[in-house]
């Protein structure tokens, strides 16, 4: 490819290419550039793998003095300077890790003009040599990383961050840029707000990642669905396994090993080394896979990371988006992997209730999870469902498991009355509350020795639910906890009534269910491709059931004449 003309090239172009060796600009990146070079601040929203870092190297090379980048990866620092080094930029940084020499150094290439463009651990900041030092050298920008670590309800919060405000009235003339890849409207404002971006403009790119198939499955056994993914569609290649434990990423890092799959954990609670070694080990070998707790990722730049898979419902859209990012930067098709259960819903509502923090940020969090749920349960295109979730819009993608195999929705609004119905009486006449497992029991009419301790089978609503399985009773209350119409409470996870339970059982609200698909474990084993496909076809014995709950679509529960088990209406 021929380039322009010498003379036609700008100077952030000339530096792109011959610096970097790239021949064009990708997306906004030019905008964003010449907005730097030219003074002007700037906030900037790009996905993972997006290509951040020239938005602030390149006007860091062309404007005069050093660019300062403020980062919390200091386990990535020495990597970026590495490589920036490779290219023949003069970059340092400091942070914790250096002793005294080698931060005395990098203090004095920068106050000498060394230096193009310095790393600084954000606490370095409220240290007040620092400032002094900042203000011997020349600043030719402020580029803050990572900048949703100033968001106090985000999981990466920085206290430090918060600091960071105070950079523009120290040196007013100098531009900042602040990067992430977070970007829902809330974070959006709480960045703008919290770092005094307000006169800055705001680069949004598409949120899209096409490359990245979305799949969120079923939870069975997860360890074991892990394993037949690899299996099947990874074999060999390199992937991020979440899990939310520190014990589960222990126990399904050692499971993929004894099943000859090379595999690490990473998290929190091991030593400093082994984690250092086990990420390095990723980032350099091939095929490796880390089984990790969110604390890992931030920041890696591993193009040919074939999968991200979680074990684990995330938190967030947010969170989720975010981690799945690190699939596929290299273009390739990739995929992104989730396996979902009603344990999930029981076990995050319970830490949302359970949990440090006033009623506000407990709401907070509710709305993130309702969020993350309603991705789960849909019935639609799930890339187009996390681009609306960032305020973008799209075509339903044809590649993500939704689209491959729509699953269909059915009206659930007599499952959901029977489901309900078990609830109050156990309340109402037994003053008792119980977990799932019980309520389906008694709804599938089954004499367990708990059903017979506690008399259950002289309920009214003993055996009403016979027919659906069991698993599909899980689902219909795992869409009843996910769709707010029914909560969970107390250590043992106890059904109770929100406030919407009561319009679905007095018949004014219909619930539209998302049909339970077959096992993905038997779907695997009849169809070699694509087990999304087959995963949604329906068991045979089921097939007259769902005829039945089509029917009763289109009319409420009162309009068929109230059934005995309705208890409001
Ligand atoms: P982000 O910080 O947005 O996650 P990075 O800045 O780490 O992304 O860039 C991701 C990858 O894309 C890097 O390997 C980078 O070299 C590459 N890249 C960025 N911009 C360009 C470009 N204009 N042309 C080619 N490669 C690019
Ligand atoms: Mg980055
Ligand atoms: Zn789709």
């Amino acid at each position: 490819m021929a380039h322009p003309d010498q003379a036609q090239r700008s100077p952030a172009v000339e530096t792109l290419q011959r610096v970097f060796g790239y021949d064009a600009f990708r997306g906004d990146q030019a905008d964003i550039v010449e907005h730097v070079i030219s003074g002007g601040d700037a906030l900037v929203l790009m996905p993972t793998g997006g290509g951040k870092s020239l938005c602030y190297q390149i006007p860091s090379l062309v404007r005069p003095g050093v660019g300062v980048v403020i980062s919390p990866l200091i386990a990535l620092m020495q990597d970026q300077v590495d490589a920036l080094r490779n290219v023949g930029v003069r970059a340092g940084f400091l942070n914790s890790t250096q002793d005294f020499a080698e931060r005395q150094r990098v203090e004095d290439a920068f106050v000498a003009g060394e230096l193009d463009l310095l790393y600084l651990a954000p606490e370095r900041l409220s240290v007040e040599s620092t400032v002094r030092l900042l203000d011997r050298g020349e600043i030719a920008l402020f580029a803050i990383d990572e900048a949703h670590c100033v968001s106090q309800w985000g999981h990466d919060f920085r206290p430090d961050y918060l600091m960071l405000s105070s950079l523009h009235e120290r040196w007013p003339d100098v531009p900042r840029i602040a990067l992430t890849a977070t970007a829902t409207e809330t974070t959006h404002k709480e960045i703008s707000a919290r770092l005094n971006l307000d006169g800055a403009r705001h680069f949004v790119a598409s949120f899209d990642r096409p490359n990245i198939q979305y799949r969120i499955v079923g939870k069975n056994s997860p360890q074991k669905q892990l394993l037949e993914l690899l299996r099947t569609e990874h074999k060999g290649d390199a992937g991020i396994v979440y899990c939310l434990s520190r014990a589960s990423v222990e126990k399904t890092a050692e499971f993929l090993v004894q099943n000859g799959i090379r595999a690490v954990p990473y998290h929190a609670g091991l030593d400093k080394r082994t984690r250092a070694e086990n990420q390095s080990r990723f980032l350099r070998e091939d095929g490796l896979v880390v089984v990790a707790t969110i604390a890992f990722g931030m920041g890696i730049d591993k193009p040919d990371v074939r999968f991200v898979a979680h074990l684990d419902l995330p938190k967030s859209v947010e969170g989720y988006y975010q981690e799945t990012g690190r699939a596929g930067r290299d273009g390739l098709p990739s995929t992104a992997w989730l396996a979902y259960g009603l344990q999930d819903v029981m076990q995050q509502r319970k830490m949302i209730e359970s949990g440090e923090g006033d009623e506000a940020h407990r709401r907070r969090q509710a709305t993130h999870l309702n969020a993350m749920l309603a991705l789960c349960e849909t019935v639609e295109c799930r890339r187009t469902q996390i681009l609306a979730y960032f305020g973008q819009s799209g075509e339903p993608c044809g590649n993500c498991d939704t689209c491959l195999a729509p699953p269909e929705s059915f009206d659930g609004t007599i499952p959901a009355q029977k489901l309900l119905s078990t609830v109050v009486r156990l309340r109402n006449e037994r003053r008792q509350k119980f977990g799932a497992g019980q309520i389906i029991d008694i709804l599938l009419g089954k004499t367990t020795p708990k059903v017979t301790q506690f008399q259950h089978d002289t309920l009214k609503v003993f055996g009403i639910g016979t027919e659906l399985r069991e698993q599909e009773w899980r689902a219909v209350v795992r869409q009843l906890l996910a769709q707010n119409l029914l909560a969970v409470e107390g250590d043992y996870g106890s059904l109770v009534l929100t406030d919407g339970s009561t319009s679905v059982l007095n018949g004014s609200r219909t619930v539209s269910l998302r049909r339970e698909p077959e096992r993905p474990a038997r779907a695997a084993r009849s169809s070699r491709r694509g087990s999304s496909a087959a995963a949604v076809e329906l068991p045979a014995e089921a097939a007259p059931l769902f005829e039945r709950l089509r029917a009763w679509r289109g009319a409420t529960a009162k309009e068929q004449g109230v059934p005995a088990y309705v208890i409001f209406h």
